[in-house]
């Protein structure tokens, strides 16, 4: 029987269900460092264009609304 755990992506909050004996995090996520904060993020943020020389203005945009700072 599959055990599904919802997973959220630390900065845009999209959830996903997914069963952690098929890989620690969904496929297509990973768990990046910016800002100093370790994040669990989805497919879409994690995605290289999103980090092309420094994190994207969405993520910045996300990182500021998420946890009130601004870089
Ligand atoms: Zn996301």
């Amino acid at each position: 029987m599959e055990v599904l755990h919802s997973f959220v992506c630390d900065l845009c909050d999209k959830k996903l269900l997914h069963d952690p004996a098929k890989g620690h995090i969904p496929l297509g996520w990973k768990m990046k460092e910016i800002y100093l904060k370790n994040l669990l993020l989805c497919r879409i943020c994690s995605s290289p264009g999103q980090f092309n020389g420094g994190p994207s203005i969405r993520i910045q945009d996300l990182f500021e609304k998420k946890f009130g700072e601004k870089y």
